[in-house]
């Protein structure tokens, strides 16, 4: 597959912008072949190994713990801290739905927070006010490649004793002053689903500088079973592994991660120039130090704005632009509202008035014009 052929996406083929494709051009045929040509295609193989030390490395953290799933990655790295019955855990509501499910995989419970409304991410003023006397854990998610300001979650967890935890699902490379998210908490969690910035179709990643928290999630992930000693199981475990045929996947796109980051970001300064003095609408913004990836470009329609987000995105869809709407908050959703109680007014309003715009690696400027030509169209603005 040629990666300077975006148009190798089925939708794509048919005039179609999708939000998100994946984009192989590297090693990801090959690796998957030598998986299949071995017979090494369960949870045993080199690409496991290879693709924990290299993910690893790209963190800068010292241990990678990989798992089927993000959502699992998630849970394991919950369990491992021993989070359970009776805890609670500060999650935003404005996140993907798995942040808050894990918690209660473990049997704790979710306490939902607003978010702030520069950089959508949890607001460390209402994460201070939700802390009771059952709080054990702050869940920071870097929503949508943005980090969360970590040094102030941080003053947080320390002064009340609590774990720190990073769901950096959709944030694979982003910083804070230098240093990679993923490096900031206890531990974190990356997904690499197919509209991740790494993908291997599914598949997620624990990662930590903890030696003891790396082995329990090990053993956590693998039915429990000590890997001094085959047979004997000290724990009631899971399986979560990862395939060696998955990580072959994530192996290849991480050897091409400066490629795809680097790709990502010239969409997102095409997006910029071209929505610079669009009133309409306002980006999600970085703070001082921090640098985001784009995951998903997002925007929100300014106070004012007549028409609503869904019939703008209907509209941006009758061109040929597939967009999403931003997260619904997690609160509101019927599995959670007997649960949540509490004002959450900027992630409602950023869940309303939000959405996010195509971004993936193999986007070219032509698309980005169409895209930013339909959107100031129907919002009745200049482009
Ligand atoms: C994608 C995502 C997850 C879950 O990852 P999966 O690999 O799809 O299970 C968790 N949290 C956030 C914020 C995500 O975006």
């Amino acid at each position: 597959m040629n990666v300077n052929d975006p148009a190798s996406t089925f939708d794509y083929h048919k005039g179609v912008i999708p939000i998100s494709s994946p984009t192989f051009g590297g090693n990801e045929e090959r690796y998957v072949l030598e998986c299949l040509r071995s017979g090494w295609i369960s949870s045993k193989g080199e690409f496991v190994d290879r693709f924990e030390s290299a993910f690893a490395a790209l963190c800068g953290a010292r241990h990678a713990v990989s798992c089927c799933n993000g959502t699992v990655a998630l849970h394991a790295a919950m369990l491992g801290l021993g989070i359970g019955a009776g805890d609670e855990v500060i999650v935003p509501t404005l996140t993907f739905i798995a942040s808050a499910n894990t918690v209660v995989h473990c049997g704790a419970t979710p306490v939902f927070v607003d978010s702030e409304p520069e950089g959508w991410n949890l607001d460390p003023r209402a994460v201070e006010a939700a802390i009771t006397p059952r709080t054990r854990a702050i869940m920071a998610v870097h929503l949508y490649g943005q980090p969360a300001d970590m040094a102030a979650l941080r003053r947080i967890a320390t002064r009340h004793r609590l774990l720190l935890i990073e769901d950096a699902a959709e944030a694979h490379g982003a910083t804070i002053d230098g240093r990679r998210v993923g490096t900031f908490g206890d531990v974190a969690a990356f997904s690499f689903y197919g509209n991740k910035i790494v993908t291997c179709g599914e598949g997620g990643m624990v990662v930590t500088d903890d030696a003891a928290l790396a082995d329990r999630v090990r053993m956590l992930k693998g039915q429990g079973q000590d890997f001094q000693q085959r047979w004997r199981f000290p724990v009631i475990g899971y399986n979560y592994r990862m395939t060696n045929v998955q990580a072959a996947i994530g192996l290849a796109q991480l050897e091409r991660f400066a490629w795809h980051l680097e790709r990502r970001e010239q969409v997102l300064r095409w997006y910029r120039e071209r929505l610079r003095g669009v009133a309409a609408v306002r980006a999600q913004s970085a703070f001082p130090g921090s640098a985001p990836v784009p995951w998903l470009f997002s925007v929100v329609l300014e106070p004012g704005v007549a028409m609503a987000r869904d019939p703008l995105m209907q509209r941006l869809a009758a061109d040929g632009i597939e967009t999403r709407p931003v997260f619904p908050p997690v609160h509101a959703q019927p599995c959670y509202e007997a649960r949540a109680h509490g004002a959450f007014p900027v992630a409602e309003n950023l869940g309303q008035r939000g959405l996010s715009l195509p971004t993936w690696s193999g986007l070219t400027e032509g698309d980005v014009t169409r895209v930013c030509q339909s959107l100031t169209r129907h919002l009745g603005a200049r482009s």
